[in-house]
């Protein structure tokens, strides 16, 4: 399961914007390792530098020199939609008859061909099959006609899908959020300026304080030389449909995503899964990184109350919660290996158990996820091993039965293995001693939403978006593309 993108964009009083930009993309680095860029603009032209890699190997001195100006846009990227190739590479750059665009995208729209083919009738020339290069060339074609910000609020008329964008148009620097909130964006404060970013950990970075989560539906245009924002809210939408797995297993840990650091909102739910499902085992461990809250969680509430829910005796200490697993931090992350032998192959690379926290004991394996379970079967069976006696799953999210349209680079359906195995099927494939899930129910309940207002699609096959061939979970539709979709006095 791969993250998708990050997206940043400042507004400075007096100092260039390159370098900001590129210590923010370092703090998002972790949403996307395919590309990286930075687009700035000095008041006269813009300049830009995108090329594949992470950041620290498309950005040197003399790449961030000659981009001069103090606002400007950045953009990591792991590709969702369209080729994995530099014409898909962002922040992607325009320049047109009322001035230049630079546009960051994360998310993914479901109507992007229909969009294209109609601008594309009309003349529009696209060098990329990616879906910003439509957001793109949809609002230049708005700025032909409208102000900043009656185009920006055409658009978000015309496309459906998910979305978190920073723009610059010239040198003026916008965020904006699709009207039900799908991905993350916020503004910070910095001593000069301000900054939009997908994670707060960026604005942190920059040592800036967070103002505040961009709302649904909102634009916010950052003043210029880094005076203040203004706020438009431009659509509403009945419900959001905030992407649950951000908070599960995307976004960094000390990042702040409505108003709950994303560490505690793991813990917590590895607190809930302790509730719904806790096993007495002789320790509790992690699979590095990505268990580690959820386990700390669990483990925490196995020291207060036993598996049955009741108050431990004083005498009884619970789980033990230990660091079975040892990482190797100097190997790829499994997903960038393409091939299933591959991946398997990196699993033992990555990972050692350490005997003597094994040896003997019943363990149980905490995680945030399980996408095709290879990872799940050779962790058990690195454990079995190693002497565990028993080795029994819990995972601090609901299975994965369906991909995700929005963004997110999930496997297929059929190579999902909840798409078509229930939890029991799965726990034998994985030959682990048991396997439990965390509910929906508790996920909404820790994230303190209700089911509707999260993007469950990948978890109960039921989208918050009218994509072709799947359920929606609400009264959603598609705009018709067929005319403008704003009266003249909108
Ligand atoms: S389908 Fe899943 S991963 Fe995709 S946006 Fe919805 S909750 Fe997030």
């Amino acid at each position: 399961m791969t993250e998708k993108c990050g997206v940043v964009g400042v507004s400075l009083d007096g100092r260039d914007a390159a370098r900001p930009l590129y210590y923010a993309l370092y703090a998002l680095q972790h949403r996307g390792q395919e590309s990286a860029g930075i687009v700035t603009h000095d008041g006269f032209q813009q300049h830009s530098h995108v090329d594949m890699g992470l950041v620290g190997d498309v950005f040197g001195e003399d790449d961030l020199d000659p981009l001069a100006g103090s606002a400007g846009i950045g953009h990591v990227r792991y590709p969702t939609a369209g080729s994995v190739d530099s014409s898909c590479a962002q922040p992607f750059s325009v320049s047109f008859k009322s001035g230049s665009l630079g546009l960051s995208h994360n998310g993914n729209l479901v109507n992007a061909d229909e969009i294209r083919d109609e601008l594309a009738a009309l003349g529009h020339a696209f060098t990329s099959d990616g879906d910003t290069e439509v957001i793109a060339h949809d609002l230049a074609r708005n700025l032909l006609e409208e102000d900043l910000v009656r185009a920006v609020k055409r658009t978000m008329g015309r496309i459906h899908g998910s979305y978190a964008l920073t723009i610059s148009h010239d040198d003026t620097v916008l965020g904006v959020r699709d009207p039900q909130g799908n991905r993350p964006l916020c503004i910070g404060e910095l001593e000069d300026g301000y900054i939009l970013a997908s994670e707060s950990a960026a604005i942190d970075t920059l040592d800036g304080d967070l103002v505040r989560d961009v709302r649904p539906g909102e634009l916010v245009v950052l003043g210029e030389d880094g005076q203040g924002f203004d706020s438009y809210q431009l659509v509403e939408a009945d419900n959001t449909a905030h992407c649950f797995f951000e908070h599960v297993y995307f976004a960094r840990p000390d990042s702040v995503i409505d108003d709950t650091l994303v560490y505690e909102a793991r813990r917590n739910l590895g607190r809930k899964l302790w509730a719904e499902s806790g096993v007495e085992t002789d320790v509790v461990m992690p699979v590095p990184d990505s268990g580690r809250a959820f386990a700390s969680g669990y483990a925490d509430a196995a020291t207060e109350t036993t598996a049955d829910g009741e108050a431990r005796d004083q005498d009884d200490d619970g789980v033990e919660f230990a660091e079975g697993l040892m990482k190797n931090r100097y190997v790829g992350r499994t997903f960038i290996m393409p091939t299933q032998d591959e991946r398997e192959r990196a699993v033992r690379l990555k990972l050692n158990p350490i005997k003597s926290t094994v040896e003997g004991k019943t363990v149980t394996l905490i995680d945030d996820s399980i996408v095709r379970g290879t990872t799940s079967t050779q962790l058990v069976q690195l454990l079995k091993d190693c002497g565990a006696e028993e080795v029994h799953m819990r995972i601090g999210a609901p299975e994965i039965v369906a991909p995700c349209y929005m963004g997110i680079d999930m496997a297929t359906r059929e190579e999902l293995i909840a798409s078509d195995k229930s939890v029991g099927e799965i726990r034998d494939a994985i030959d682990a001693d048991s396997l439990a899930y965390l509910s929906t129910d508790a996920v909404a309940d820790v994230l303190g939403k209700e089911r509707i207002d999260l993007c469950l699609g990948c978890v109960t096959g039921e989208y918050p978006y009218d994509i072709e061939g799947e359920e929606t979970d609400r009264d959603v539709h598609r705009p018709t593309l067929d005319g403008p979709t704003l009266s003249a006095d909108d």
